[in-house]
């Protein structure tokens, strides 16, 4: 569908809430306010506002650490690494970014690696492919945090509040608004949705409000709010990841297996691991040559989900262990930088055989659960169920 066809359906201008300030909140967003500014009517445009719990935008997450020495950065992308745009749709979307380079397709070298055996083999490491433009794998620069900031700010009608946590909806959320003006235009006498923050604030009322939240959020969120598609919030299979950061004083420090000597050079390992999925080398990207070396690292969702209880400490201890065995570091070698992060819900099973659920609609109350696990748990998948919540929206005006 392309932006035109969903603005000739817009009839006028609802105020949206979007819960959740992550690229599927940012690209919903973006989405309404293109639909509206092409529609010719000036009463159309959305007013739209995001509630974002933390202060900055979802899972494209940076984590920086400064060397007080040198004043030079760790930098570590340990949430999404890169994205992929198959849709013809999605490539048009992100083509203006991509001219100003602020998006690159992330050329890797990519292997695969075995780490070390407990009997003194050392890691192994084969050449698997290098990743092309043509089935691109792109990646935001200088950050990857910098696309989502580049979207919050070419927004117009849209406002973000951040560190303000959405209550959960109840139904009796859901009614005439008292102060609804006789004189508004838009749905007067339809019921709105009126919001509250975690001390009970009201944060306003809305006439539609969308729900962006990761899944396990969303059904906290929706729980007892009579949503009509309750059972479906809580179909999805969700795994958690492990990700642990390490970073080096300097290049000579790196042990072997990162230094590409006696390995061939690569960006991306993928591995043969019973914790550990892949490592990415972030200092050899395009645009951070001036980080000090900085190498995130995803445990594997089963391994994680496993242990997604655990203590955190326990935790950095094994994935330090297997790290150590996959890049053979020894006392010299050893990263000077360690950190690691829980994501409870970073990934959604997909099963091929059945169907991608898609955005959730309850068409009385005007509420749209949405995010990436509707679809296939990618930033991809954050655009398409954008296009379908602005389509639902659209239609129903
Ligand atoms: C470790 C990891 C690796 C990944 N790797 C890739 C990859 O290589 N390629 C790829 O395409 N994708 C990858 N992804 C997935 C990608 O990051 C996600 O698909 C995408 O960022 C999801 O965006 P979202 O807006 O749907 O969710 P989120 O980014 O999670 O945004 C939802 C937002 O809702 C907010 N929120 C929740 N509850 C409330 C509340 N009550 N009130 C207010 N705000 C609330 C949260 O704070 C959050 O910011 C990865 C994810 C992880 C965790």
């Amino acid at each position: 569908m392309t932006d035109h066809a969903l603005c000739s359906t817009v009839l006028s201008a609802p105020k949206i809430a979007i819960i959740g300030g992550g690229l599927t909140g940012l690209l919903t967003a973006t989405l309404l306010e293109r639909a509206s500014n092409q529609s010719s009517s000036s009463s159309n445009t959305p007013q739209i506002t995001i509630f974002e719990k933390s202060r900055s935008v979802g899972r494209l997450a940076t984590r920086y650490r400064s060397d007080s020495k040198t004043d030079k950065n760790w930098q570590w992308s340990f949430g999404a690494q890169f994205f992929t745009a198959k849709t013809t749709d999605f490539q048009q979307f992100i083509t203006p970014w991509l001219d100003t380079g602020l998006l690159q397709p992330w050329c890797a070298e990519v292997v695969e690696l075995t780490p070390a055996s407990d009997n003194g083999q050392p890691p192994n490491v084969q050449s698997k492919e290098q990743w092309d433009v043509v089935h691109a794998r792109y990646i935001s620069t200088p950050k990857m945090t910098s696309w989502g900031r580049e979207l919050a700010a070419a927004l117009n009608h849209t406002t973000i509040v951040f560190k303000t946590r959405v209550a959960p909806l109840t139904q009796y959320l859901h009614r005439q608004n008292p102060q609804q003006s006789q004189n508004q235009t838009f749905n007067q006498n339809s019921k709105q949705t009126e919001l509250f923050d975690e001390t009970g604030a009201s944060l306003g009322w809305f006439d539609w409000v969308i729900c962006t939240a990761p899944n396990g959020q969303a059904v906290e969120l929706m729980a007892d709010s009579g949503f009509a598609q309750q059972d479906k919030v809580t179909k999805p299979q969700m795994q958690a990841c492990y990700t642990l950061m390490l970073g080096w004083d300097d290049v000579q420090k790196l042990p072997e297996t990162l230094k590409g000597q006696l390995t061939p050079q690569w960006d991306v390992a993928y591995l043969n691991s019973a914790i550990l999925d892949r490592i990415f080398i972030e200092h050899q990207k395009s645009t951070r040559d001036e980080l000090l070396p900085s190498v995130t690292i995803h445990a594997r969702n089963d391994w994680s989900e496993a242990h997604v209880d655990d203590d955190m400490e326990s935790v950095e201890e094994q994935l330090l262990q297997a790290a150590k065995q996959a890049l053979n570091w020894n006392e010299d070698s050893a990263p000077s930088q360690t950190d690691c992060h829980r994501w409870r819900y970073a990934a959604t099973v997909v099963n091929k055989d059945t169907e991608e659920l898609g955005i959730l609609i309850d068409a009385t109350k005007q509420w749209i659960v949405s995010g990436d696990w509707c679809a296939k748990g990618n930033i991809e998948s954050c655009y398409r169920m954008a296009q379908q919540t602005v389509k639902a929206i659209m239609q129903t005006q």
